[in-house]
């Protein structure tokens, strides 16, 4: 009886799953990507359909799994890394960071130590903040983003103003698609991107405060279910279409992942497999995928762009 009732769920998923994918395949066709603006700042590229890509942490698996999946789809992507832990067990070492920049892939700054941000002492605080862009320039890497470990911070004057001194963005978590005007965030109602509100309150969405998806966290809810962690993500990448409509790119989905390895069931952690088959269906539905260098910020319009790409 049990039995069954499995065989009856899993035969659902798979009809379920089938049948988006057929639907997408038919009703939402690839658009080529070699019409692309060539104007800056511009959102008006052929493709509407996007994606941004970062990778925290630098885990070895990035480099050892991920990256080989990248680049058999020509993808390019963002990675975050903790500078003072590039000799940690399991962890990319400055060889395997040198190669993803070499294959085009995007360096950017996580910190020194990965500490929790908001009640650091002013010096503990530019030790992580303006530390890790030294650290990193003093290995040839000229950085200009930085992600908030655990998402903290965004909402902090003290964390950002140092944030300000030493990037030009900075990332955080809590949502799957990025405003590009900021000004769809349901509970958060804002008219651009501006940093600061008149009182000098900070705002929800703004250059120091772009919103991402931890997505291999937000896995944790699906119980490590790969059907659902595939059709969650078709979701989320999906969602911009009706904002995306008549070839103006108004939202980007910015999509987080920390390590990929061949191991199922672990948190912060996507299934090689699963993470292929993620990469896969971008690569056959036509999204370009992008890293945070291809997001540019419009200080007169208080917006971001999308910076022209070429392939
Ligand atoms: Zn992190």
């Amino acid at each position: 009886m049990e039995c069954d009732e499995w065989r009856i769920q899993a035969l659902l998923v798979f009809v379920v799953v089938l049948f988006t994918v057929t639907l997408t395949a038919f009703f939402l066709p690839a658009i080529s990507y070699s019409q692309l603006s060539s104007t800056q700042p511009s959102n008006n590229i052929a493709n509407t359909k996007v994606v941004i890509l970062s990778f925290d942490d630098n885990r070895k698996g990035d480099f050892t799994y991920a990256k080989p999946i990248l680049d058999k789809y020509g993808f390019k992507a963002t990675f975050f890394i903790i500078c003072g832990k590039t000799t940690d067990k399991g962890a990319m070492n400055w060889q395997d960071i040198a190669a993803m920049q070499r294959d085009g892939m995007d360096i950017e700054s996580h910190t020194m130590t990965h500490k929790h941000l908001n009640h650091l002492s002013a010096s503990a605080l530019n030790f992580e903040i303006a530390g890790s862009k030294q650290c990193l320039a003093s290995h040839g890497y000229n950085v200009t983003s930085f992600a908030y470990p655990y998402d903290e911070g965004a909402d902090n004057v003290t964390v950002v103003n140092t944030v300000a001194k030493n990037y030009e963005l900075a990332r955080s978590g809590s949502e799957p698609l990025m405003f590009l005007k900021c000004n769809g965030f349901k509970n958060h109602p804002q008219t651009d991107c501006r940093t600061y509100l008149p009182g000098g309150k900070l705002t929800y969405a703004n250059k120091y405060a772009i919103r991402s998806l931890s997505f291999d966290r937000y896995e944790i809810k699906d119980l490590f279910n790969n059907s659902t962690i595939f059709s969650d993500f078709v979701k989320i990448v999906n969602s911009q279409i009706k904002y995306n409509n008549g070839g103006t790119i108004n939202v980007v989905p910015l999509v987080t992942f920390h390590n990929v390895r061949p191991v199922n069931n672990v948190p912060y952690t996507t299934n090689v497999g699963v993470f292929d088959e993620l990469m896969k269906y971008l690569h056959d539905n036509g999204f370009k995928v992008l890293s945070m260098n291809n997001l540019g910020y419009d200080a007169k319009n208080n917006a971001f762009y999308i910076k022209s790409v070429s392939d």
